[in-house]
């Protein structure tokens, strides 16, 4: 397989990083330490929270917020049918039940209506899963979470910088974010947990730690979920950039938007109102109109050296071993269906130019006009 000439994400990391990396080589200090501690900080920052607690991965990061809310058999998690596996395998990894309802048709994330009709005693939580860089509608789920007495936890993984209004993702109850490769920051693997809750960013650090308070003083049994320093060093300037960083992802969207909405069959992403969307991916949907189906169009732009991504090609229970399982229970759910099938992510990173868009787009459009 050749490289394509226009990728669907590129890691960038800068003279800062290396400069931070070589620091933590020298200092001989490589596991979790005062980088790691910087790197919580910015995101203490980026969050708006009392506290932030890094961790090993994004998966991580749902399991021990679920862990730390005392989430475990007998509890029902509602989540989207249309997330990445992390969602799903972190409810069954402390033996929860995940109930999936719908998502809504426009922005891809779950649909309160949805949510609400099916909220029982059960529900213990609810995850609502930031999709592609664009908060989920918060104001009636933080409003549904009050009334049902049920925890939030954010998959915050691909949405690290949106807000709704003036509120950061990753505030609204407990905020899991990924730091791996493909994310808007990245330290390789990585994640981070985000809340204003004292307790419960005191039991992740202790279960991070093998439910150590201080050295060999065990008060609960724990885990090493630790960040180590040498990631740490290369998440932290990122986090300084972050604002930029988002600020040219949604300037590539723009420039997508304008060289496709106009192209009939080919449906850009919606922004909602009073949500800021950060784009960490582009995805049109593709209508049969357009006379070919979303693969053919994948395959037709693969062919022209243009990357593409389907995120996700099927409902994240869809697979022989979710089948069946007394804690995957199932709504109908048309519009995730439907999205699986049409969904099509453009590159839209900021290792990419005007010219590189220009391409996309017209491109794209000579493919649909054929
Ligand atoms: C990336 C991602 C995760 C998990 O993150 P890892 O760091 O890979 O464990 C969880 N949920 C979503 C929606 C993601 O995109």
């Amino acid at each position: 397989m050749s490289v394509p000439e226009i990728p669907i994400s590129q890691v960038r990391i800068g003279d800062g990083a290396e400069r931070l990396v070589l620091e933590v080589l020298r200092s001989g200090h490589l596991v979790q330490g005062p980088m790691v501690a910087r790197l919580e900080e910015a995101f203490k920052e980026a969050c708006g929270t009392r506290h932030a607690v890094a961790v090993n991965s994004g998966t991580t990061a749902i399991v021990a917020a679920l862990t730390a809310l005392d989430l475990g058999p007998g509890d029902e998690v509602i989540t989207s049918p249309f997330t990445f596996a992390a969602t799903l395998n972190a409810i069954l990894e402390v033996g929860a039940t995940a109930r999936f309802v719908d998502i809504d048709a426009r922005d891809y994330t779950i649909d309160p209506t949805a949510l609400e009709a099916a909220v029982s005693e059960r529900t213990k939580a609810i995850i609502p899963v930031h999709l592609y860089g664009q908060p989920a509608a918060m104001d009636d789920i933080l409003r549904i979470g009050a009334k049902h007495r049920v925890h939030i936890v954010e998959d915050a993984a691909q949405a690290l910088g949106a807000r709704v209004g003036d509120r950061a993702v990753g505030s609204f109850g407990v905020g899991c974010f990924s730091l791996y490769a493909t994310k808007n920051v990245t330290t390789g693997e990585g994640g981070v947990v985000t809340t204003d809750d004292d307790e419960v960013a005191d039991r992740i650090r202790l279960l991070r730690n093998q439910g150590m308070r201080a050295r060999y003083e065990y008060v609960t049994p724990g885990h090493n979920w630790r960040l180590t320093d040498l990631q740490a060093a290369i998440g932290i300037p990122q986090m300084e950039a972050l604002a930029s960083i988002s600020d040219a992802r949604r300037r590539n969207a723009d420039l997508l938007d304008a060289g496709l909405c106009d192209i009939p069959g080919i449906q850009v992403p919606w922004r909602a109102p009073g949500r800021t969307h950060v784009f960490h991916q582009y995805t049109i949907l593709v209508h049969p109109q357009t006379g070919l189906s979303r693969d053919e169009l994948a395959a037709r732009l693969s062919d022209e050296g243009i990357a593409t991504g389907i995120y996700y090609p099927r409902l994240v229970h869809d697979y022989e071993c979710y089948r069946d399982r007394a804690d995957v229970e199932v709504d109908v759910t048309p519009h995730a269906t439907r999205a699986a099938s049409q969904v099509l992510s453009l590159p839209v990173h900021p290792g990419i130019d005007a010219d590189h868009i220009e391409r996309v787009t017209q491109v794209v459009r000579q493919i649909v006009r054929q």
